[in-house]
Protein backbone atom coordinates (compact mmCIF):
# COMPACT_ATOMS: atom_id res chain seq x y z
CA UNK A 1 0.00 0.00 0.00
CA UNK A 2 1.15 3.07 -0.83
CA UNK A 3 1.88 6.33 2.13
CA UNK A 4 -1.11 8.03 3.31
CA UNK A 5 -0.43 11.21 1.97
CA UNK A 6 -0.14 14.25 4.17
CA UNK A 7 1.84 16.60 2.53
CA UNK A 8 -1.18 19.04 1.05
CA UNK A 9 1.54 21.87 1.46
CA UNK A 10 4.01 20.69 -1.42
CA UNK A 11 1.50 20.19 -3.50
CA UNK A 12 -2.38 18.56 -4.00
CA UNK A 13 -3.73 15.49 -6.07
CA UNK A 14 -5.90 16.99 -9.20
CA UNK A 15 -9.55 16.69 -8.57
CA UNK A 16 -11.31 14.54 -10.94
CA UNK A 17 -13.58 17.44 -11.95
CA UNK A 18 -10.39 19.50 -12.91
CA UNK A 19 -9.06 16.74 -15.00
CA UNK A 20 -12.87 16.26 -16.75
CA UNK A 21 -12.98 19.83 -17.29
CA UNK A 22 -9.53 19.94 -18.72
CA UNK A 23 -9.66 17.16 -21.04
CA UNK A 24 -11.27 18.60 -24.58
CA UNK A 25 -8.51 21.00 -24.52
CA UNK A 26 -5.80 19.12 -25.25
CA UNK A 27 -6.61 17.58 -28.50
CA UNK A 28 -10.84 18.77 -30.09
CA UNK A 29 -10.36 22.41 -28.49
CA UNK A 30 -6.52 22.59 -29.48
CA UNK A 31 -6.73 26.54 -30.30
CA UNK A 32 -4.30 29.43 -29.54
CA UNK A 33 -6.09 32.05 -27.59
CA UNK A 34 -4.62 34.32 -29.16
CA UNK A 35 -5.99 33.42 -32.78
CA UNK A 36 -8.91 35.98 -32.70
CA UNK A 37 -10.00 34.82 -36.33
CA UNK A 38 -11.50 31.64 -36.77
CA UNK A 39 -13.27 29.30 -34.44
CA UNK A 40 -10.62 27.20 -32.87
CA UNK A 41 -8.76 30.54 -31.22
CA UNK A 42 -12.19 31.94 -30.13
CA UNK A 43 -13.45 28.66 -28.57
CA UNK A 44 -9.69 28.48 -26.85
CA UNK A 45 -10.18 32.08 -25.69
CA UNK A 46 -13.88 31.95 -24.38
CA UNK A 47 -12.66 28.89 -22.25
CA UNK A 48 -9.59 31.28 -21.05
CA UNK A 49 -11.84 33.99 -20.29
CA UNK A 50 -14.01 32.00 -18.03
CA UNK A 51 -11.11 31.23 -16.36
CA UNK A 52 -10.08 34.52 -15.39
CA UNK A 53 -13.61 35.38 -14.21
CA UNK A 54 -13.63 32.28 -12.14
CA UNK A 55 -10.56 33.54 -10.13
CA UNK A 56 -11.62 36.84 -10.19
CA UNK A 57 -14.67 35.91 -8.22
CA UNK A 58 -13.11 33.60 -6.32
CA UNK A 59 -10.67 36.75 -4.97
CA UNK A 60 -13.54 39.34 -5.45
CA UNK A 61 -11.35 40.92 -8.16
CA UNK A 62 -11.97 42.31 -12.08
CA UNK A 63 -11.39 39.25 -14.43
CA UNK A 64 -9.02 42.34 -16.19
CA UNK A 65 -6.96 42.25 -13.28
CA UNK A 66 -5.86 38.65 -13.57
CA UNK A 67 -2.54 37.69 -15.06
CA UNK A 68 -2.21 33.95 -16.22
CA UNK A 69 1.65 32.20 -15.70
CA UNK A 70 3.44 29.16 -15.01
CA UNK A 71 2.63 29.15 -11.41
CA UNK A 72 3.38 31.19 -7.62
CA UNK A 73 7.17 31.37 -7.96
CA UNK A 74 6.64 33.27 -11.09
CA UNK A 75 3.85 35.53 -9.90
CA UNK A 76 6.32 36.14 -7.35
CA UNK A 77 9.03 36.68 -9.21
CA UNK A 78 6.90 39.13 -11.65
CA UNK A 79 5.46 40.99 -8.57
CA UNK A 80 8.26 41.43 -6.51
CA UNK A 81 10.59 42.65 -9.89
CA UNK A 82 8.11 43.81 -11.90
CA UNK A 83 7.31 46.91 -9.30
CA UNK A 84 10.51 47.33 -8.10
CA UNK A 85 11.95 47.66 -12.04
CA UNK A 86 9.13 50.07 -12.78
CA UNK A 87 8.97 52.10 -9.36
CA UNK A 88 12.97 52.27 -8.99
CA UNK A 89 13.10 56.14 -10.01
CA UNK A 90 10.98 56.71 -7.14
CA UNK A 91 12.54 54.81 -4.44
CA UNK A 92 14.38 51.34 -4.16
CA UNK A 93 13.64 49.79 -0.67
CA UNK A 94 10.99 47.05 -0.04
CA UNK A 95 9.80 45.22 3.00
CA UNK A 96 8.84 41.19 3.46
CA UNK A 97 9.79 38.96 6.31
CA UNK A 98 12.16 36.29 7.26
CA UNK A 99 9.21 33.52 6.89
CA UNK A 100 8.72 34.45 3.60
CA UNK A 101 8.41 31.99 0.55
CA UNK A 102 11.91 30.83 -1.08
CA UNK A 103 10.28 32.58 -4.58
CA UNK A 104 9.25 35.76 -2.32
CA UNK A 105 13.01 35.90 -0.70
CA UNK A 106 15.48 35.01 -3.19
CA UNK A 107 13.91 37.61 -5.78
CA UNK A 108 14.76 40.36 -3.15
CA UNK A 109 17.48 38.82 -2.88
CA UNK A 110 18.69 39.99 -6.32
CA UNK A 111 17.39 43.13 -5.91
CA UNK A 112 19.86 43.66 -3.19
CA UNK A 113 22.28 42.86 -6.01
CA UNK A 114 20.76 45.73 -8.46
CA UNK A 115 20.95 47.77 -5.64
CA UNK A 116 17.70 47.85 -3.55
CA UNK A 117 17.59 47.50 0.16
CA UNK A 118 15.55 45.03 1.66
CA UNK A 119 13.90 45.00 5.22
CA UNK A 120 13.21 41.81 6.78
CA UNK A 121 11.22 41.65 8.96
CA UNK A 122 11.35 39.22 12.19
CA UNK A 123 8.17 37.41 12.86
CA UNK A 124 6.87 36.80 16.51
CA UNK A 125 6.92 33.02 18.08
CA UNK A 126 3.46 32.42 16.60
CA UNK A 127 5.15 33.47 12.87
CA UNK A 128 3.28 36.49 12.89
CA UNK A 129 4.52 40.26 11.80
CA UNK A 130 3.97 43.20 14.04
CA UNK A 131 1.78 45.25 11.66
CA UNK A 132 3.56 47.88 13.53
CA UNK A 133 6.79 47.32 12.63
CA UNK A 134 5.65 47.08 8.95
CA UNK A 135 5.02 50.82 9.89
CA UNK A 136 8.32 51.57 11.03
CA UNK A 137 10.10 50.20 8.29
CA UNK A 138 8.28 51.76 5.62
CA UNK A 139 10.67 54.81 4.49
CA UNK A 140 10.02 57.38 1.36
CA UNK A 141 12.45 54.79 -0.68
CA UNK A 142 10.01 51.87 -0.33
CA UNK A 143 7.58 50.98 -2.89
CA UNK A 144 6.56 47.39 -2.18
CA UNK A 145 5.74 45.54 0.95
CA UNK A 146 5.73 41.63 -0.03
CA UNK A 147 4.37 39.42 2.72
CA UNK A 148 2.22 36.35 2.49
CA UNK A 149 -1.04 35.30 3.56
CA UNK A 150 -0.71 32.04 5.05
CA UNK A 151 2.53 30.23 6.07
CA UNK A 152 3.57 27.17 4.23
CA UNK A 153 5.45 25.36 7.01
CA UNK A 154 3.29 26.16 10.28
CA UNK A 155 0.04 27.47 8.86
CA UNK A 156 0.41 30.88 10.78
CA UNK A 157 -2.16 33.70 9.08
CA UNK A 158 -0.89 36.96 9.17
CA UNK A 159 -3.32 40.13 9.57
CA UNK A 160 -3.43 40.87 6.09
CA UNK A 161 -6.01 43.49 7.02
CA UNK A 162 -3.91 45.84 9.38
CA UNK A 163 -0.74 44.91 6.47
CA UNK A 164 -2.85 46.31 3.61
CA UNK A 165 -4.46 49.56 5.78
CA UNK A 166 -0.53 50.55 6.31
CA UNK A 167 0.41 50.16 2.58
CA UNK A 168 -2.24 52.06 1.51
CA UNK A 169 -2.22 54.86 3.98
CA UNK A 170 1.76 55.20 2.95
CA UNK A 171 0.82 54.67 -0.69
CA UNK A 172 3.17 51.50 -1.10
CA UNK A 173 1.93 48.83 -3.26
CA UNK A 174 1.22 45.24 -1.41
CA UNK A 175 2.10 42.01 -3.10
CA UNK A 176 0.56 38.72 -0.98
CA UNK A 177 1.63 35.62 -1.88
CA UNK A 178 -1.39 33.97 -1.11
CA UNK A 179 -0.70 30.15 -2.47
CA UNK A 180 -1.35 28.23 0.50
CA UNK A 181 -4.62 30.38 1.86
CA UNK A 182 -6.53 30.81 -1.37
CA UNK A 183 -9.65 28.83 -2.21
CA UNK A 184 -9.02 28.01 2.05
CA UNK A 185 -9.54 30.96 3.71
CA UNK A 186 -12.17 33.58 2.30
CA UNK A 187 -9.90 36.25 0.70
CA UNK A 188 -11.28 39.78 -0.89
CA UNK A 189 -8.87 41.63 -2.64
CA UNK A 190 -10.90 44.53 -2.01
CA UNK A 191 -11.15 44.25 1.70
CA UNK A 192 -7.90 43.15 2.49
CA UNK A 193 -6.43 46.13 0.59
CA UNK A 194 -4.08 43.98 -1.64
CA UNK A 195 -2.58 45.24 -4.35
CA UNK A 196 -0.65 42.06 -6.12
CA UNK A 197 -1.69 38.44 -4.91
CA UNK A 198 0.14 35.31 -5.92
CA UNK A 199 -1.82 31.86 -6.17
CA UNK A 200 -0.99 28.46 -7.77
CA UNK A 201 -3.29 25.56 -9.21
CA UNK A 202 -1.27 22.07 -7.96
CA UNK A 203 -2.12 23.42 -4.86
CA UNK A 204 -5.88 23.76 -5.35
CA UNK A 205 -6.61 20.52 -6.65
CA UNK A 206 -5.29 21.81 -10.03
CA UNK A 207 -2.42 20.83 -12.51
CA UNK A 208 0.91 22.03 -12.14
CA UNK A 209 2.79 24.67 -13.90
CA UNK A 210 0.08 27.07 -14.07
CA UNK A 211 -0.68 30.18 -11.38
CA UNK A 212 -2.13 33.96 -11.38
CA UNK A 213 -0.90 36.89 -10.59
CA UNK A 214 -3.80 39.50 -9.70
CA UNK A 215 -2.82 43.04 -10.42
CA UNK A 216 -4.84 45.69 -9.33
CA UNK A 217 -6.11 47.89 -12.14
CA UNK A 218 -7.76 50.91 -9.73
CA UNK A 219 -7.05 52.40 -6.79
CA UNK A 220 -4.26 52.76 -6.94
CA UNK A 221 -3.60 51.22 -10.47
CA UNK A 222 -0.64 48.93 -10.13
CA UNK A 223 2.52 49.44 -12.33
CA UNK A 224 4.93 47.00 -13.18
CA UNK A 225 7.58 46.07 -15.69
CA UNK A 226 7.19 42.11 -17.55
CA UNK A 227 10.06 39.85 -17.25
CA UNK A 228 9.13 38.24 -20.57
CA UNK A 229 9.11 39.69 -23.60
CA UNK A 230 6.92 38.44 -26.80
CA UNK A 231 3.95 38.89 -28.38
CA UNK A 232 2.13 41.13 -25.59
CA UNK A 233 0.32 38.46 -24.06
CA UNK A 234 -1.77 39.31 -20.82
CA UNK A 235 -2.01 42.83 -21.20
CA UNK A 236 2.20 42.81 -22.03
CA UNK A 237 2.58 41.53 -18.57
CA UNK A 238 3.21 38.08 -19.33
CA UNK A 239 3.96 37.05 -23.10
CA UNK A 240 4.19 33.57 -24.20
CA UNK A 241 1.12 31.31 -25.79
CA UNK A 242 -1.62 30.56 -23.06
CA UNK A 243 -1.36 26.94 -21.63
CA UNK A 244 -5.04 26.87 -22.39
CA UNK A 245 -5.57 23.28 -20.65
CA UNK A 246 -3.75 24.09 -17.40
CA UNK A 247 -5.62 27.44 -17.05
CA UNK A 248 -8.80 25.73 -17.90
CA UNK A 249 -7.89 23.21 -14.69
CA UNK A 250 -7.01 26.29 -12.71
CA UNK A 251 -10.08 28.19 -12.79
CA UNK A 252 -12.02 25.10 -12.23
CA UNK A 253 -9.84 24.50 -8.87
CA UNK A 254 -10.96 27.79 -8.16
CA UNK A 255 -14.65 27.18 -9.17
CA UNK A 256 -14.77 23.82 -6.74
CA UNK A 257 -12.57 25.56 -3.85
CA UNK A 258 -15.32 28.72 -3.40
CA UNK A 259 -18.13 26.24 -3.54
CA UNK A 260 -17.01 23.68 -0.99
CA UNK A 261 -14.44 26.36 1.30
CA UNK A 262 -17.36 26.52 3.95
CA UNK A 263 -17.99 22.89 4.53
CA UNK A 264 -14.13 21.87 3.86
CA UNK A 265 -12.44 24.02 6.34
CA UNK A 266 -14.74 22.69 9.11
CA UNK A 267 -14.04 19.43 7.69
CA UNK A 268 -10.50 19.26 8.27
CA UNK A 269 -10.78 21.61 11.30
CA UNK A 270 -11.99 19.08 12.72
CA UNK A 271 -9.65 16.08 11.30
CA UNK A 272 -6.90 18.05 12.81
CA UNK A 273 -8.16 18.56 15.83
CA UNK A 274 -9.05 14.59 16.69
CA UNK A 275 -5.47 13.71 15.09
CA UNK A 276 -3.91 16.45 17.73
CA UNK A 277 -6.01 15.24 20.24
CA UNK A 278 -5.34 11.50 19.28
CA UNK A 279 -1.42 12.12 19.62
CA UNK A 280 -1.60 14.58 22.64
CA UNK A 281 -3.28 11.86 24.63
CA UNK A 282 -0.72 9.36 23.90
CA UNK A 283 2.11 11.04 24.14
CA UNK A 284 4.01 13.96 26.24
CA UNK A 285 6.22 16.91 25.14
CA UNK A 286 4.34 17.49 21.76
CA UNK A 287 4.45 21.30 20.42
CA UNK A 288 2.48 22.69 18.14
CA UNK A 289 4.39 25.24 16.06
CA UNK A 290 2.72 28.33 14.42
CA UNK A 291 -0.78 30.14 15.40
CA UNK A 292 -2.95 29.02 17.93
CA UNK A 293 -5.92 29.62 16.02
CA UNK A 294 -4.77 32.42 13.23
CA UNK A 295 -4.05 28.81 11.21
CA UNK A 296 -5.10 26.80 7.98
CA UNK A 297 -7.20 24.07 9.19
CA UNK A 298 -5.01 21.99 7.28
CA UNK A 299 -2.16 22.55 9.25
CA UNK A 300 -0.59 20.73 12.02
CA UNK A 301 3.10 21.44 12.48
CA UNK A 302 4.83 18.91 15.25
CA UNK A 303 7.78 18.77 17.01
CA UNK A 304 8.30 15.69 19.59
CA UNK A 305 10.94 16.91 22.31
CA UNK A 306 13.52 13.75 22.90
CA UNK A 307 13.69 12.24 19.39
CA UNK A 308 15.93 12.43 16.91
CA UNK A 309 14.53 14.32 13.78
CA UNK A 310 15.85 12.00 11.17
CA UNK A 311 15.20 8.90 12.53
CA UNK A 312 11.74 9.70 12.96
CA UNK A 313 11.33 10.88 9.33
CA UNK A 314 12.52 7.84 7.85
CA UNK A 315 10.47 5.32 10.43
CA UNK A 316 7.44 7.12 9.25
CA UNK A 317 8.05 6.91 5.87
CA UNK A 318 6.87 3.90 4.50
CA UNK A 319 3.41 4.75 5.70
CA UNK A 320 2.58 7.92 6.05
CA UNK A 321 3.90 11.35 3.31
CA UNK A 322 4.54 13.96 5.54
CA UNK A 323 7.81 17.02 5.64
CA UNK A 324 10.49 17.34 8.25
CA UNK A 325 10.89 20.33 9.81
CA UNK A 326 14.37 20.02 8.14
CA UNK A 327 15.98 22.07 5.16
CA UNK A 328 16.22 19.09 2.87
CA UNK A 329 19.16 21.50 0.59
CA UNK A 330 22.10 20.33 2.63
CA UNK A 331 23.81 16.94 3.43
CA UNK A 332 23.98 18.61 7.11
CA UNK A 333 20.43 18.21 8.99
CA UNK A 334 19.90 22.41 9.11
CA UNK A 335 16.36 22.91 10.48
CA UNK A 336 14.22 25.19 8.40
CA UNK A 337 14.60 29.16 8.49
CA UNK A 338 10.55 29.48 8.99
CA UNK A 339 11.35 27.23 12.61
CA UNK A 340 14.54 29.05 13.20
CA UNK A 341 12.64 32.80 12.51
CA UNK A 342 10.02 31.63 15.48
CA UNK A 343 12.49 30.45 18.16
CA UNK A 344 12.13 26.73 17.54
CA UNK A 345 15.42 25.21 19.80
CA UNK A 346 17.49 23.29 17.12
CA UNK A 347 17.02 20.05 18.17
CA UNK A 348 12.99 20.38 18.44
CA UNK A 349 12.97 21.61 14.94
CA UNK A 350 14.59 19.04 13.85
CA UNK A 351 12.58 16.37 15.05
CA UNK A 352 9.46 18.31 13.64
CA UNK A 353 6.59 16.81 11.27
CA UNK A 354 4.79 19.21 8.56
CA UNK A 355 1.41 17.90 8.20
CA UNK A 356 -0.91 18.83 5.52
CA UNK A 357 -4.33 18.15 5.25
CA UNK A 358 -6.77 17.98 2.48
CA UNK A 359 -9.41 17.19 0.51
CA UNK A 360 -9.16 13.55 -0.23
CA UNK A 361 -8.07 12.96 3.55
CA UNK A 362 -10.40 10.52 5.36
CA UNK A 363 -11.18 10.45 8.94
CA UNK A 364 -9.61 6.50 8.62
CA UNK A 365 -6.35 7.68 7.10
CA UNK A 366 -5.90 10.64 10.01
CA UNK A 367 -6.70 7.82 12.69
CA UNK A 368 -4.58 5.66 11.14
CA UNK A 369 -1.69 8.50 10.90
CA UNK A 370 -2.08 9.43 14.69
CA UNK A 371 -1.49 5.77 15.85
CA UNK A 372 1.42 5.35 13.33
CA UNK A 373 2.81 8.99 14.72
CA UNK A 374 2.28 8.05 18.40
CA UNK A 375 3.97 4.53 17.66
CA UNK A 376 7.11 5.81 15.74
CA UNK A 377 7.70 8.46 18.36
CA UNK A 378 7.47 6.23 21.42
CA UNK A 379 10.08 3.90 20.41
CA UNK A 380 12.42 6.81 19.13
CA UNK A 381 12.20 8.57 22.35
CA UNK A 382 15.59 8.79 24.47
CA UNK A 383 15.60 6.93 27.76
CA UNK A 384 16.85 9.98 29.10
CA UNK A 385 13.66 11.59 28.18
CA UNK A 386 11.86 13.76 29.72
CA UNK A 387 14.65 14.72 32.08
CA UNK A 388 16.41 16.54 28.90
CA UNK A 389 13.33 18.53 27.89
CA UNK A 390 11.62 21.45 28.91
CA UNK A 391 9.07 20.65 29.16
CA UNK A 392 7.17 24.31 29.11
CA UNK A 393 8.60 24.28 25.80
CA UNK A 394 6.07 22.09 24.88
CA UNK A 395 2.92 23.82 26.32
CA UNK A 396 1.38 25.21 23.43
CA UNK A 397 -2.40 23.70 22.61
CA UNK A 398 -4.27 24.49 20.02
CA UNK A 399 -6.77 27.32 20.76
CA UNK A 400 -10.19 28.50 19.15
CA UNK A 401 -9.70 32.27 18.92
CA UNK A 402 -12.04 35.05 20.10
CA UNK A 403 -13.40 35.55 16.17
CA UNK A 404 -11.68 33.10 13.66
CA UNK A 405 -12.57 29.71 14.31
CA UNK A 406 -9.20 28.02 12.80
C1 LIG B 1 4.11 26.35 -3.39
C2 LIG B 1 4.32 27.77 -3.07
C3 LIG B 1 4.93 28.65 -3.99
C4 LIG B 1 5.46 28.18 -5.32
O1 LIG B 1 4.42 27.81 -6.16
P1 LIG B 1 4.70 27.04 -7.55
O2 LIG B 1 3.42 27.14 -8.29
O3 LIG B 1 5.05 25.64 -7.16
O4 LIG B 1 5.81 27.74 -8.23
C5 LIG B 1 5.07 29.96 -3.63
N1 LIG B 1 4.64 30.41 -2.43
C6 LIG B 1 4.07 29.61 -1.53
C7 LIG B 1 3.62 30.17 -0.23
C8 LIG B 1 3.88 28.27 -1.81
O5 LIG B 1 3.32 27.47 -0.91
Amino acid sequence: MKPIYLDHHATTPMDSRVFDAMLPFFMEKFGNASSKTHLYGREAEEAVEESRVRIAVLLNADPREIIFTSGATESDNLAVKGVAEFCKARGRHVVTARTEHRAVLDSCRFLEETGFQVTYLPVDSAGLVDPNEVQKAITDQTVLVSLMFANHEIGTIQDILSIGRIAKERGVFFHCDATQGVGKEPIDVETLGIDLLSLSAHKIYGPKGVGALYVRRKNPRVRLAPIFHGGGHERTLRSGTLNVPAIVGLGKACEIARAEMDTERGRLRNLRDRLLDHIQASLEGVRVNGHPWQRLTGNLNLSFAGIQGAKLLSALSPDLAVSSGAACTSAVPEPSYVLKAIGVPIDLALATLRIGLGRFSTEDEIWRAGEKIVDVAKGLRSKRWPAQVDRAQCATPLRRGPSRQN
